[in-house]
């Protein structure tokens, strides 16, 4: 058993939340912003500091490469994302790339015998906030291995002429080339070249923390769909019109919502989740009866038949009228559950058992740069305990002796893999 270093650990967190810091806990590191490139560089310059030879892809993802002792042999990489949402915290994604330096810091100064070379990544824009959608640049990295309902979102020219939320006259492919960080495509992850991928993150919940445990095994990243509810009412005046004579569609979405959560509980399975987070309402104005909303359900369960289960109730408010409206259910998207390679997590429960380190094996909700890899390449994950489960924030947090339990699971995990 490998120990890594919590001084160094700590150390780089300190010095990663100074890129976008918000001055109150948190970042701001919108990807390829002058933030970000402050990340990628200080990322360079300490890979470079052990040895580590860095490569840029030509979507800005970056790989820093420490020799094996067989020159043939394929990489092992670990590896996350160094962007941010607006006013997130100092892990997210970050924790992942931190992880994998650390690794390689570790084998380094500890001189640690392995066959592969091993490279620590950073994913270009991974959360999408300046530029949608999420887990962008993996998607189009792996594009070809993508199941098919998935590829249609990913496509390179789409992403690239992706418009920033903040100045729609900016695209990715405009912020890409001014960044200093296109590379060779050459470069890309990619199956003739890499043998496994590992990423570290936090858990983004607080199933570990309840459960007294400091680090995840993840299995699997969980099978999910999305409905877009629309209901067609007629707009009066708030003023003038009679309650009864109303075809009220956001009274009718408000009802659909609470029947959703009724029927749904009743299924009664404890480890389903499912969000209502987006309504649009028009005209939107507070002395009309609204005459359109429409909103989305996100579901998300490992198991089909639970999904189906829920699909179900979904479909049933279609043939329903709502408040006098009429309601239109459609698919937007699904996803299979994804599971992780079994060896890999075999590997990881091994590396946690042996360490002593306190863990459990859970699933992942949220998606992540991984799951696109593991359509071309075995992969699995870690998570690390969020403290209170908060992410996507400024006061989430993961302790440095937690972090450091991670990178410690990770570099085992890896030299198992890399001893095979
Ligand atoms: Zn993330």
């Amino acid at each position: 058993m490998y120990t890594c270093s919590q001084k160094r650990m700590e150390d780089k967190i300190k010095t990663f939340s100074k890129f976008g810091d918000a001055g109150h806990g948190g970042i701001t590191r919108y990807t390829l912003s002058a933030e970000d490139i402050q990340a990628r560089n200080e990322f360079k310059r300490r890979m470079e500091a052990i040895g580590a030879v860095i490569e840029v892809d030509d979507v800005a993802n970056m790989y820093a490469t420490i020799p094996g002792s067989d020159p043939n042999a394929k990489r092992i990489v670990m590896g996350s994302h160094t962007d941010s949402v607006k006013n997130g915290g100092n892990y997210d994604g970050i924790l992942g790339v931190m992880s994998a330096m650390e690794v390689l810091e570790t084998v380094v100064e500890q001189k640690i015998p392995h066959k592969h070379p091993l490279t620590a990544m950073i994913w270009t824009n991974e959360e999408g906030s300046l530029y949608p959608p999420a887990m962008m640049v993996s998607g189009i990295v792996c594009y070809d291995f993508l199941p098919e309902a998935i590829r249609g979102k990913f496509k390179y020219e789409d992403m690239m002429a992706s418009k920033s939320v903040l100045d729609a006259s900016k695209t990715f492919g405009e912020a890409l080339e001014k960044s200093g960080f296109k590379g060779d495509k050459k470069y890309r992850l990619n199956r003739d070249k890499y043998k496994y991928m590992f990423e570290i993150h936090i858990e983004q919940g607080p199933i570990l923390e309840d459960a007294g445990k400091d680090i995840g095994i993840v299995d699997c990243v969980l099978g999910m769909f999305n409905y877009r509810f629309r209901f067609y009412g007629q707009t009066v005046h708030a003023g003038t019109f009679p309650m009864p004579k109303r075809k009220d569609a956001l009274f009718a979405a408000a009802q659909t919502i609470c029947y959703l959560h009724e029927e749904i509980d009743k299924l009664g399975h404890p480890e389903l989740v499912y969000t209502t987070g987006e309504i649009v309402c028009h005209p939107c104005v507070h002395t009309c009866v609204p005459d359109y909303v429409d909103f989305c359900i996100d579901v998300r369960h490992e198991k089909p038949e639970v999904l189906n289960e829920v699909l179900a109730v979904v479909k049933s408010c279609a043939e329903k009228e709502w408040a006098g409206c009429r309601c239109e259910v459609e698919r937007m998207w699904n996803r299979d559950t994804v599971y992780w390679d079994k060896k890999l997590v075999q590997y990881a429960k091994e590396a946690a058992e042996e360490s002593g380190i306190s863990h459990q094996v859970l699933h992942s909700g949220a998606g992540h740069d991984a799951q696109f890899a593991s359509y071309m390449l075995p992969t699995t994950m870690l998570f690390v305990q969020s403290k209170d489960g908060l992410s996507h924030c400024e006061p989430e947090y993961s302790t440095p002796e937690h972090c450091t339990e991670g990178a410690t699971i990770l570099l085992n995990t890896v030299l198992k893999a890399d001893a095979e």
